[in-house]
């Protein structure tokens, strides 16, 4: 008996669509390129659950015919390529045909659609493949497509699919991926009825801005450096940030021919470009374009594939180098100008730049002030085991008996080197090493604030602005109440915007925004799901910033008071950040030396 058979259409899109549509995002990406490739001007996102329950795009394109949309619904039916040397000249984002195939096979799809040139438009309803309802209808020009119940009949993709915090976040950045691209086109994003992203018709510069300007640690609003080069084989556009404005927290993109792409070498090159301005793991922000002939790419581009191979990686490798080079170099002529209105400022030539130095920039490899758990100094430990005339000390064991047997209120304490105290005990010298004992005991308590919200605040007289891109925000609302419960205060006064109006009360003077964007970055490394994960690392950060600094000198009640504290916490001989917080010099030791 023979026993090969074609499989039904239905299945056969449904296994090609676990390819194509993975998660809401993916089928938000193929829907909203679409209505661009319809040369859609304004386009409207609407999702609800993350697009679990509703996925809807409007655009006001060119519509389909009633056979057309009928046909779109068909696996390979496309109107963008008709053979394969076609594939050579791509002008539009999609060309595969497998997209509304796909979506159908897995969603219950409603789509209304009329051309310019007809009366009435087209309803058509189909669900798992199969058409359920197709009549005439009054609607405007271009398609509103509905995508309902994604993976209703799929329900181990169904839960494959993370909380709907991530999945908006997912959405939001594949959206952010295309609209870079199209700056001339406004989009909004609707999540319910709540209004997440509103892009009016803009430059690229005001793109960008528009959405990312705001929302690093160090805003770039203002402050991104304009490149341009044309060669034979390709074109560059695009912006990088100054280097003052990088942080941990950047944004960067690549696209090419109108596509968002990942290329970790020519990531390589922009780096390489700032080597010697950015402190440590600093990183700044770029949004680059190229342009391309699309035979010197590899065009047949997976749907979901961001990596693309170019032919002449080198050579592109030396342009992206020069290019970003000589636009910061541009920059860096004139340190005196108001940095903020450097935009608008007419750019000096460039044959003038090369001879002059840069001057705004930090370039000590060996030091590093802005990194956060960098200590100027070498760890005491270290520093002695390292000097080759003493003998290297023993890590010490037996310490948890010792230090609960020492009665700290009476024990004479010193601080040493305003970096340090010492505890004479009675098995030896107890070098604590301060900022690290805080470190330790500020993260254990803030653990528990988390937990029964009992953090102190601190009111503050000026309020400073926390501005967030619509991804920052989902995810800061998820965070908000572990900040409040250890006592910051947020109100927020409009969309994607707070300030701050209390800190917790060891936070002192310093900005709020630097950490909070900080935290945020760390929560998104993390992800939302794994709450144990991320608070610890918000503890880690506001520990770590508040905790007491090597050289600040402290009086005997002082270091009474945290060493009494520091033996109350279970971890008090490890920082949170695995480092040692003291050691023992033990009397044996102490008279070898003599
Ligand atoms: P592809 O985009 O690769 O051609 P799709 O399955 O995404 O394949 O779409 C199939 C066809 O449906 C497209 O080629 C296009 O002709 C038509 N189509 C899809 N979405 C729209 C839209 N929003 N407006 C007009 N036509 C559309
Ligand atoms: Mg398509």
């Amino acid at each position: 008996m023979d026993v090969i058979h074609l499989l039904p259409d239905s299945v056969a899109n449904q296994i090609a669509a676990g390819e194509v549509i993975q998660r809401p995002a993916s089928c938000l990406k193929e829907l909203v390129e679409n209505s661009l490739d319809a040369g859609a001007r304004h386009i409207q996102v609407v999702v609800i659950d993350a697009g679990r329950t509703l996925l809807q795009v409007i655009d006001d394109g060119v519509g389909m015919s009633a056979t057309d949309v009928r046909m779109a619904f068909e696996r390979h039916a496309t109107s963008k390529i008709t053979e394969a040397k076609d594939l050579f000249d791509l002008h539009t984002m999609g060309f595969r045909g497998e997209a509304l195939a796909s979506i159908c096979a897995v969603a219950h799809v409603e789509v209304m659609t009329r051309r310019a040139e007809d009366e009435v438009g087209t309803l058509l309803e189909i669900a798992g493949s199969t058409v359920v309802r197709q009549e005439s209808c009054q609607c405007p020009v271009g398609t509103n497509f509905k995508v309902k119940d994604l993976f209703y009949n799929v329900p181990a993709r169904r839960k494959f699919l993370k909380t709907d915090q991530t999945e908006l976040r997912n959405l939001l950045q594949d959206f952010y991926r295309i609209v870079l691209v199209y700056p001339h086109v406004q989009f909004t994003f609707v999540q319910g009825d709540e209004v997440l992203v509103d892009l009016p018709q803009q430059t690229y510069k005001q793109r960008i801005e528009g959405i990312f300007g705001k929302s690093t640690a160090k805003p770039f609003t203002g402050q991104l450096v304009d490149l341009h080069v044309d060669t034979e084989m390709v074109t560059i556009h695009g912006f990088v940030g100054k280097p003052e404005t990088a942080s941990r927290t950047a944004h960067q993109y690549f696209f090419v021919n109108g596509r968002y792409m990942r290329h970790p070498y020519f990531h390589k090159a922009i780096m390489a470009a700032y080597a010697g301005m950015l402190p440590g793991d600093y990183i700044p922000s770029y949004f680059i374009y190229f342009d391309i002939n699309p035979q010197a790419i590899d065009v047949n581009i997976h749907p979901t594939k961001t990596e693309i191979k170019f032919q002449d990686e080198q050579y592109i490798f030396q342009i992206l180098v020069a290019t970003v080079r000589e636009a910061l170099g541009k920059f860096n002529i004139a340190p005196s100008i108001d940095f903020d209105r450097v935009g608008e400022v007419e750019m000096p030539s460039s044959k003038a730049t090369k001879s002059v130095p840069m001057p705004k920039v930090v370039a000590n490899p060996g030091y590093n002030p802005f990194k956060r758990t960098a200590s100027p100094f070498a760890t005491p430990v270290g520093a002695v085991a390292s000097n080759p005339e003493i003998e290297p000390i023993a890590e010490p064991k037996e310490e948890v008996v010792q230090l609960f047997d020492l009665d700290i209120a009476s024990l004479p304490l010193y601080q040493y080197a305003d970096r340090y105290i010492l505890v004479p005990g009675s098995e030896g010298l107890f070098f604590i090493n301060q900022h690290r004992a805080h470190y330790a005991i500020l993260y254990q308590k803030l653990m528990l604030q988390m937990v029964d919200g009992k953090g102190l605040k601190q009111q503050v007289l000026f309020p400073e602005e926390l501005h967030l891109s619509a991804d920052e925000d989902v995810l800061f609302r998820s965070i908000m109440k572990e900040l409040e419960y250890v006592g910051f205060e947020f109100d927020q006064y409009a969309r994607n915007a707070y300030s701050v109006t209390a800190v917790p009360v060891q936070f002192g003077e310093k900005s709020a925004l630097p950490i909070l964007k900080d935290i945020l970055a760390e929560v998104k490394t993390v992800g939302t799901p794994v709450r144990e994960q991320w608070q610890k690392r918000i503890a880690t950060i506001l520990a770590e910033e508040m905790a007491i600094p090597y050289g600040r000198h402290l009086s005997e009640l002082e270091c009474r008071d945290i060493v009494q504290q520091l033996f109350k916490i279970p971890n008090y001989r490890i920082a949170p950040d695995g480092k040692t917080i003291l050691f023992l010099l033990t009397n044996e030791e102490i008279k070898k030396r003599f």
